[in-house]
């Protein structure tokens, strides 16, 4: 192979991933989109007293990251939003599990 043909192999290599890591892009804010507008109708489906309450824990859970929120959660607290850091006080929540999953 010529060193040519050798760079342009290499140059269309890259721009194969640049179009994978595109798409992926496109798929993740697709997945923040869908999450955001069920977030919205989720805060408006909660009792009033408790909005302030859900956004400060939304404030909270943006500092974190997820292998700590993982950890947390193994640990025993709760990671989502209705209840960020109070105790499982079942051993499991189904919030928390969608809010872990969705990444
Ligand atoms: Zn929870």
């Amino acid at each position: 192979m010529s060193q040519l043909t050798q760079a342009i192999s290499e140059v269309q290599e890259r721009l194969g991933s640049l179009q994978d890591e595109i798409e992926r892009l496109k798929r993740y804010v697709e997945a923040l989109e869908e999450e955001n507008i069920r977030l919205k109708r989720e805060l408006c489906a909660v009792p009033e007293q408790e909005t302030n309450r859900v956004i400060a824990n939304a404030e909270r859970l943006q500092g974190v990251g997820r292998e700590n929120l993982m950890k947390l959660y193994r640990e025993g607290f709760h990671v989502c939003h209705l209840h960020f850091g109070q105790p499982l006080e079942d051993g499991d929540c189904l919030f928390c599990r969608a809010f872990l999953r969705r990444d």
